[in-house]
């Protein structure tokens, strides 16, 4: 049997090739025919040469976050840019020049030491690239919008081997569609977005005892829908493992938990931002005392922490849909859907979420008021509570989903109208007419 040469990409079994395909995502297999970390453009570039001149489909992965959602990856090429190239930050423009395979725990700390912040999720440990285009959802999202708005330019390898600059008036068709078009363009290597002032934050997490989740759950959708843009927050059913570095409040116990950030941009914001949070917070504690409550002013750099996401690689199953407002009479039955799920999350959306900034991407707002987001240890039990949840949502379900949070290849929502959904796959068949990155075209209801 002849062993067909696939340099630069290593074969399985090799430790290059495990280090290529290192994943967050542990439930998803991550089996390709050749794995490949690049650290140059010129990587990049020899990579896609070598794919193209196989005749072998080119996968993409920076941190692995999103593996499930990804398709079979058998006789396809694994190619993750890790470029060996810093973060840039021009602090006069309020711009940053972000490289291939840098996190937001690599960007965070390097634009909050000019007083500026990013429109960074959650989590410290996701792909900054493959956030940005699925949209992005930051906790400063309902002042400054959908993250993939805030992208200036992004650097690209195609699959004919160019590398073009993708912005406002060069390929501005593929500046569109790559801001939230699903994947299958090429390899971004760069991105340049934009940054904010950011002074201090209100943040931290109030936590309740599952008892009285229904009880809250409508207080603070009353509140979200006229809240001002500058808060956003998260209300989610916890139920954390009993793991020794977690508080005892957490630990083992099953909570109802409002966390978020309230922005102070300058100094003199500072008090109507602590203002603000207080008055959330009293509104809802009014109801039922806090067994806990860390909200406090905090520095920009302490966001990526409150939420609590879990920072090494663990196997697990999710779900997500966009929301219409839920009836006060259905909170129980939703909250208590999912016994066995570690979150089940509702995401306040609305203020700039909403809205519709000029010269957006493929993706450029949500309408919906709530985003919802299940996720368990990868099992029987947290897929079945996945259906139950879900099944208890079904009359507020609009149909569509953040493409960030589609875990499951099978079950995806739409993300665009027919003609977005359109014109995406007239600019992914115009740059990559032989289907090279087809495989890597996220899973959309769109695409049926
Ligand atoms: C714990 C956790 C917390 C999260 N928090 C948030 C949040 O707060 N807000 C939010 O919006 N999302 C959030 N997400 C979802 C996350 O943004 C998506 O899963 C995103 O796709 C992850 O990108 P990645 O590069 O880290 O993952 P990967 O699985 O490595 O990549 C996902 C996809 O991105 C594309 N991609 C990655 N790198 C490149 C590149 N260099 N060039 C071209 N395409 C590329 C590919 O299509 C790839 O399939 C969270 C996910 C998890 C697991």
């Amino acid at each position: 049997m002849t062993t067909i040469d696939l340099t630069p990409f290593s074969p399985p079994g090799t430790s290059e090739y495990a280090q290529a395909g290192a994943s967050f995502q542990l439930a998803a297999p991550v089996d390709p025919a050749g794995a490949f970390t690049a650290r140059s453009i010129d990587d990049v570039v020899h990579a896609v040469a070598t794919a193209r001149r196989l005749g072998r489909q080119l996968r993409l992965t920076t941190t692995g976050h999103a593996m499930g959602r990804t398709g079979p990856l058998t006789d396809a090429l694994l190619l993750r840019p890790l470029l060996d190239a810093p973060v840039r930050v021009d602090p006069d423009a309020r711009r940053a020049r972000v490289p291939a395979g840098k996190t937001w725990g690599d960007v965070v700390p390097e634009v909050t030491r000019h007083g500026l912040t990013a429109l960074h999720g959650s989590s410290a440990t996701v792909g900054v690239i493959g956030y940005l285009l699925g949209g992005g959802l930051s906790f400063y999202g309902r002042r400054f919008g959908l993250a993939a708005n805030s992208v200036r330019s992004l650097t690209v390898v195609l699959a004919d081997g160019e590398v073009v600059e993708a912005n406002a008036t060069h390929r501005p068709d593929l500046f569109w569609a790559l801001r939230g078009g699903g994947g299958g363009f090429g390899v971004v290597v760069e991105a340049e977005i934009d940054l904010m002032p950011m002074h201090r934050i209100v943040t931290g997490m109030a936590v309740w005892n599952a008892s009285d989740a229904a009880r809250l759950a409508p207080v603070w959708q009353a509140w979200a829908r006229t809240a001002p843009p500058e808060i956003t927050t998260s209300l989610r059913m916890l139920s954390l493992p009993p793991l020794p570095f977690l508080p005892p409040y957490l630990a083992g116990k099953r909570v109802l938990a409002l966390d978020g950030a309230m922005i102070a941009p300058t100094e003199p914001d500072l008090p109507a931002a602590q203002r603000i949070a207080d008055e959330m917070l009293s509104a809802l504690s009014e109801l039922a005392s806090p067994v806990a409550n860390t909200w406090a002013e905090a520095a920009p750099e302490a966001l990526p922490l409150v939420h609590m996401d879990p920072q090494q690689p663990v196997p697990f199953h999710s779900d997500s849909a966009l929301l219409h407002e839920i009836g006060a009479a259905d909170w129980a039955r939703i909250l208590d859907a999912g016994p066995n799920l570690i979150a089940l999350e509702l995401r306040q959306l609305g203020g700039a979420f909403a809205a519709a900034p000029a010269n957006v991407g493929a993706l450029g707002r949500f309408t919906a008021p709530l985003h919802y987001y299940g996720v368990g240890l990868a099992g029987e039990e947290t897929m079945s509570d996945l259906k139950a949840v879900r099944s208890t949502l079904r009359q507020y379900l609009t149909g569509f989903t953040a493409p960030n949070f589609v875990d499951d290849f099978e079950r995806p929502q739409r993300t665009y109208d027919d003609q977005t959904r359109a014109r995406v796959e007239r600019v992914r068949r115009a740059v990559d007419p032989t289907g090279q990155f087809a495989g890597d075209v996220a899973p959309t209801r769109d695409q049926a």
